[in-house]
């Protein structure tokens, strides 16, 4: 159990309406009464909120009075400015509306600052984030109020909470597993529907439930290995070698599953990167603009011009798509533009889809072929953009994209489109295409979604476990030699609800959270 009472910021830095200040630990309670008038917080109920002020330098005697001081209703409150200094003596007459039990006992030399005007609520361990005490400040949201409060908690006892600090309390009190404090991360960092969508069925339990029957099937083989250790020496054929195989066959198969779901998990998470690669002047800034519908990019008719790589973001569907707008890719002597030709090859090497756009007027079909064939990966999706149409006969068949059609599909590519780039037609075949790919990694069968890297590492090695312990059973090798790899698929799917992990894991994962999370 941890000593330490931990108080940090739990909204966004800057201005708000209202800002919210968290406490947690086992003096939680007494520090935000040291630092507040109104309503003794040490006495009233769990998950109550309370009307008062944070106040600094409270005496003996003012807490002496407390129990006097009643929580008035939020109708009631005064009008006051916020961070004055005063003298309670002579501001009597101000907060008398709410507070006049307590002013009356105030002594002559008692000078306090009220910080605040504030409603506290107070959650009482068990049932708080982090099964500890908590109490909750929501102050009027100036980063200099939120600054004076901590102080004033700090002077009370409290220390501040470092990264992630509440949610590594939830997950070491047994409140939530790892994979849902990841959970935590991620919805706050949710962009898009369908990453927030994929964080909740995580956070209410979604892969800590998936792996918990993965670990059920595990310790059903290993009792039935035990078994036929037992009967080792008796040389008996063992009875259930073939609910053995089919164990062995549904691990593999869900872990698969799982490891397959990555692939868009990972795209909903952390968007989808696509490459806008084309000669110079083919249109990549033109299109990108089409597609955000601003004018971010430089637009030029001199050709090199858009230099750098730039990236924008678009929200499709749910998914956010990455745009990179590159430097052409044709030989250069200028530096600054070789620079941006590396960069392009870089985009392209990190890409998941790669627009290839070409002016038909200025390209010819081997060039496109050898850049298709050159850049072909598996795990990237070419689409080629046949960009102003409007210059050439649309209605003519078109020599130039069969011939690519020939070449290309299906081995490289599956898609042409022909678009105007200028008079933004086929831009939403574009959006399309984008969609369907995201769509298309989406299996239907499975509901729960991986789109952690530690957890994606972690399901592979436990499936090459798995893998090896099929390998050693069909081989015949002796049970005994299973043991090993049975327990390295355990220990790798127990280290992602957490249940074997070491200090520098946790760290690392706590330290990728905000402050006051
Ligand atoms: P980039 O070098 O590939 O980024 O090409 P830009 O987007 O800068 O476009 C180069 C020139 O082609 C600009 O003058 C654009 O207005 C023009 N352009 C781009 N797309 C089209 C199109 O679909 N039709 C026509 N007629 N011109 C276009």
């Amino acid at each position: 159990m941890n000593q330490d009472t931990i108080c940090a910021i739990a909204t966004a830095n800057g201005v708000g309406a209202l800002g919210i200040i968290r406490l947690s630990g086992a003096e939680a309670v007494k520090i935000a009464q040291k630092t507040f008038k109104g309503t003794d917080l040490e006495t009233v109920k769990s998950h109550t909120v309370h009307y008062g002020y944070i106040v600094d330098g409270k005496t003996q005697e003012a807490r002496g009075e407390k129990q006097e001081a009643r929580e008035k209703s939020k109708e009631d409150r005064p009008e006051m400015e916020e961070d004055e200094e005063f003298n309670i003596q002579n501001s009597k007459s101000k907060i008398q509306n709410s507070e006049s039990s307590l002013t009356q006992h105030q002594t002559s030399n008692t000078t306090q600052e009220l910080i605040d005007e504030v409603m506290v609520s107070v959650f009482r361990a068990p049932k708080t984030f982090t099964t500890e005490d908590v109490v909750e400040i929501s102050f009027h949201g100036s980063p200099h109020i939120a600054r004076k409060i901590l102080e004033v908690l700090v002077k009370n006892g409290a220390r501040l909470a470092k990264a992630g600090e509440f949610t590594m309390r939830a997950f070491m009190n047994g409140r939530i597993d790892l994979a849902q404090a990841e959970s935590i991360a991620d919805l706050i960092a949710s962009e898009n529907e369908a990453s927030r969508k994929v964080a909740l069925n995580q956070l209410k339990g979604g892969i800590t439930n998936e792996i918990s029957v993965l670990r059920n099937d595990l310790l059903n083989f290993t009792s039935l290995i035990e078994l036929e250790l037992d009967f080792a020496e008796e040389d008996v054929e063992f009875a259930d070698r073939a609910a053995m195989n089919q164990l062995l066959l549904n691990l593999r198969q869900k872990l698969r599953a799982l490891i397959e779901s990555f692939q868009y998990g990972n795209a909903v998470k952390n968007g989808v990167e696509v490459a806008i690669i084309g000669k110079p002047n083919a249109g990549k800034s033109t299109l990108l603009n089409a597609l955000l519908k601003e004018e971010r990019a430089i637009v030029s008719e001199i050709a090199g011009t858009t230099r750098d790589t730039i990236e924008e973001v678009i929200h499709l569907k749910g998914t956010a798509f990455r745009f990179v707008d590159t430097a052409g890719l044709r030989e250069t002597t200028d530096v600054i533009e070789k620079i941006g030709v590396t960069k392009a090859k870089e985009k392209i090497a990190s890409a998941k889809v790669l627009l290839y756009l070409y002016d038909e007027r200025d390209s010819t079909t081997q060039e496109v072929i050898a850049f298709v064939k050159e850049f072909y990966r598996e795990d990237l999706k070419i689409v080629l953009v046949h960009n102003k149409v409007d210059l050439t006969n649309q209605e003519t068949p078109n020599s130039f994209d069969a011939t690519l059609n020939q070449e290309l599909f299906p081995d490289f590519c599956d898609e042409l489109l022909r678009i105007s780039a200028k008079d933004q037609t086929g831009i939403e075949a574009v959006k399309t295409v984008l969609i369907d790919y995201v769509e298309n990694l989406k299996d239907e069968e499975s509901n729960v979604i991986i789109t952690n890297q530690r957890h994606f590492d972690a399901l592979q090695k436990s499936l090459q476990s798995v893998l090896q312990v099929e390998h050693a059973v069909s081989s015949g090798i002796h049970t005994e030699l299973l043991a090993y790899e049975l327990r390295n698929a355990l220990e790798q799917l127990g280290e992602i609800s957490g249940e074997f992990t070491n200090d520098e894991v946790l760290g690392n994962i706590f330290s990728k959270f905000c402050i006051g999370k």
